[in-house]
């Protein structure tokens, strides 16, 4: 998953100038925000993107935007879910 992907599919969750902040950036390039536009990106990321997964602390690349939608959905990453659910089964 792509930057620019990853931003197309949390675009929804937001509203107004949050929103407005993504699809430029999905338009334009983070080179055309301002520097208040910056800020608000910033801070609206910084939600998503995490360094370990909550659960077993594996770390989390800087640009695994799909791990990130998944633990931020799912609270903790791919290997978790998978052991939690054959966990649930048995
Ligand atoms: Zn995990």
């Amino acid at each position: 998953m792509t930057y620019i992907e990853f931003l197309r599919i949390i675009k929804d969750r937001f509203e107004s100038e949050e929103k407005k902040v993504i699809e430029k950036v999905i338009v334009s390039g983070e080179e055309s925000l301002n520097d208040e536009e910056i800020e608000i990106l910033d801070s609206l990321l910084e939600n998503y993107k995490i360094s370990n997964c909550p659960n077993c602390l594996e770390a989390i690349n800087s640009d695994d935007y799909e791990t990130f939608l998944f633990i931020y959905d799912e609270g903790m990453c791919g290997y978790c879910r998978t052991r939690y659910d054959n966990m649930m089964k048995e």
